[in-house]
C-alpha cells in the first residue's frame, strides 16, 4: 500500500517512520521497516498502527542511513506479522517491500520451493527476495562486467514477475545501494543533498524535497549517496531528471 525508502546521512528510520505516517490516510493493516548496519539486514515489523512498529523500534539500534518501510494492505495472506514487510530471503541478504501484486507468485513459490528456499509468509511478495538472492553472486565471485551485481540481480528477477507491482529492495551485501522498481503500480524518486529518497506517493517526501522523478513502467532505479541511475528492465540506461514539485498548486 505504501512505500517509503531513504539512502543519505540522516537518521533512516525518522525519515521512513515520519513518510509512511504521511501515507497512513490510504488505510494499512501492519507496517515494517528494514536498515542495513555493520554489513546485517535488520528487519522490524508490526501488526497494526505505526505506534506498535514504533514501540517494537525503541528497542532497536537505529542509527542505519539506508532503509525502506512499508504500509501493508494485504492482497494475499492474513493482515499477520508474519506476512507484513518488508520480506527477506532464507539467508537474510535481501529485504523487499512490494505495492501491488505478483500474480505469477505461485508458479514462482513451486520453483523456489523445489530449490529448496524456505518461505515463512502466505504473501504473494516473499518469491521476490528469493528470486533476487538467486541471482546474487556469491560474496566471493564480484562480477565485474556490471557497475552492480545487485541492480543486475534485481533487473534479471523483475522480467520474472507478472502484475502491477512498485517494489523496493536492499541488500545486505551491497550496504550503499537501494534499488526500486515499477511495473504499473506509482513510484516515485526524490532528490535531495547527498541524500535520495524513494516513495509510492510524493506526499511522503513533502519535508525533504520537491525534486522528484517519477518513475515509469518498466524502470529500475539505482540509488546511492552520489545520485541516482535509472535504467529499463533491459538493463539499458536512460536519461533521466527530476522536476520540481509545486506544493502550492
Ligand atoms: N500483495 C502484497 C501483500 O499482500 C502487497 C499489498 C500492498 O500493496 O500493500 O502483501
Amino acid at each position: 500500500c505504501g512505500i517509503v525508502g531513504y539512502i543519505g546521512t540522516q537518521t533512516a528510520i525518522d525519515i521512513l517512520l515520519e513518510g509512511l505516517e504521511r501515507l497512513e490516510y490510504r488505510g494499512y493493516d501492519s507496517a515494517g521497516v528494514a536498515t542495513v548496519l555493520e554489513g546485517k539486514l535488520r528487519c522490524v515489523r508490526a501488526k497494526g498502527k505505526l505506534y506498535n512498529l514504533r514501540e517494537k523500534l525503541a528497542r532497536e539500534d537505529n542509527t542505519a542511513r539506508i532503509g525502506i518501510g512499508h504500509t501493508r494492505w494485504a492482497t494475499h495472506g492474513k493482515p499477520e506479522e508474519h506476512n507484513a514487510h518488508p520480506h527477506m530471503d532464507t539467508d537474510g541478504r535481501v529485504a523487499v517491500v512490494q505495492n501491488g501484486i505478483v500474480e505469477n507468485h505461485q508458479e514462482l513459490r513451486e520453483e523456489l520451493k523445489s530449490q529448496g528456499r524456505q518461505f515463512l509468509s502466505e504473501t504473494d511478495t516473499e518469491v521476490i527476495p528469493h528470486l533476487i538472492a538467486d541471482l546474487l553472486p556469491e560474496k566471493t565471485e564480484e562480477d565485474l562486467s556490471h557497475p552492480s551485481p545487485f541492480l543486475k540481480a534485481v533487473q534479471q528477477a523483475v522480467n520474472r514477475l507478472e502484475g502491477a507491482f512498485a517494489i523496493a529492495v536492499l541488500c545486505a551485501d551491497y550496504p550503499d545501494e537501494l534499488i526500486v522498481a515499477r511495473q504499473q503500480a506509482p513510484l516515485i524518486v526524490g532528490f535531495g543533498q547527498g541524500e535520495f529518497f524513494c516513495a509510492s506517493d510524493a506526499t511522503a517526501l513533502v519535508s525533504h524535497t520537491r525534486a522528484v522523478l517519477p518513475l515509469d513502467n518498466g524502470e529500475i532505479a539505482r540509488l546511492t549517496q552520489l545520485g541516482v541511475e535509472v535504467y529499463d528492465f533491459t538493463g539499458k540506461r536512460l536519461k533521466k531528471m527530476p522536476h520540481i514539485l509545486d506544493w502550492t498548486s
